[in-house]
């Protein structure tokens, strides 16, 4: 058999071990070794971070914001755009509801919030604001609601105050049936439409109406320290993924809060 060689190994980048041949051959600068495959994704995610960064600081230079006498954050973007929801979409989503319904009958799940979803409640003050990023973001994290909107036997429990063994079964899911849109978001939430989501908010889970992203979280704890409420905040748009291009500034006021 013919042996394809690589005359000129590179060395790892983390380690300075040689890299395999086809590792080198498809242009990788590390070993396969985990903590060094780890440590150079830690470093990719650095330098995209920074770079958005970069992107948010460029962009309020140019709306004459000065990023370092200003307050600001950035928040991720989605960018996908609205489709028809499609009938496999639509049928995919009653068949998983159904399921939690059912197994919320059965008593499956918890009616407590989990503990990565409890911190400090948001203020009323502060509900205008935080929504402003988040519709400048156009609900990044809600591409992750896909055909389950997050709708888990606990969650259905939590709805479901007087308790999903009470209520008609056929009843539950018809209501979420009734707002399922014409069109959402490609490949995000049944329930993602172009403005935002269409559910109402007592019919969403205890997880919509609870996350906050850790960007979402850095801009609170900012608004919690502030000393001058009313000042400006800027939430800057960047993707997460792909060209770290500012997709829109949307401009809030520090809310005054009460309860630290
Ligand atoms: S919580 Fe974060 S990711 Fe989700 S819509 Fe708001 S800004 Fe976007
Ligand atoms: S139900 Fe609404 S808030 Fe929840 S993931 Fe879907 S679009 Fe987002
Ligand atoms: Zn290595």
């Amino acid at each position: 058999m013919q042996t394809v060689s690589f005359p000129f190994a590179r060395a790892c980048d983390e380690c300075g071990d040689p890299i395999d041949g086809l590792a080198s051959a498809a242009g990788r600068r590390v070993c396969n070794k985990l903590t060094c495959l780890g440590a150079a994704q830690l470093r990719e995610r650095r330098a995209r971070e920074q770079a958005r960064l970069e992107a948010a600081r460029r962009q309020l230079t140019v709306i004459g914001v000065d990023p370092e006498a200003t307050p600001w954050s950035l928040v991720p973007s989605n960018r996908n755009p609205a489709v028809p929801l499609s009938a496999e979409s639509r049928a995919a989503f009653i068949a998983n509801l159904s399921e939690s319904v059912a197994a919320a009958r059965r008593g499956d799940g918890s009616t407590e919030v989990p503990e990565w979803l409890r911190g400090r409640p948001v203020e009323e003050a502060e509900a205008e604001p935080l929504l402003a990023g988040c519709i400048a973001c156009r609900g990044y994290c809600c591409l992750a609601g896909g055909t389950k909107a997050f709708l888990s036997p606990s969650a259905i429990r939590r709805v479901w105050p007087s308790g999903p063994e009470a209520a008609n079964e056929e009843e539950i899911i018809e209501t979420y049936r009734r707002h399922l849109p014409d069109e959402h978001i490609e490949d995000g939430c049944v329930f993602q439409g172009a403005e935002g989501c269409v559910l109402p908010r007592d019919l969403r889970s205890p997880t919509c109406n609870l996350f906050l992203c850790p960007d979402m979280r850095v801009a609170r704890t900012t608004w919690l320290e502030s000393d001058s409420p009313g000042a400006p905040y800027h939430f800057v748009s960047v993707p997460e993924l792909g060209d770290p291009e500012v997709a829109e500034v949307a401009t809030v006021r520090i809310p005054a809060l009460v309860n630290p």
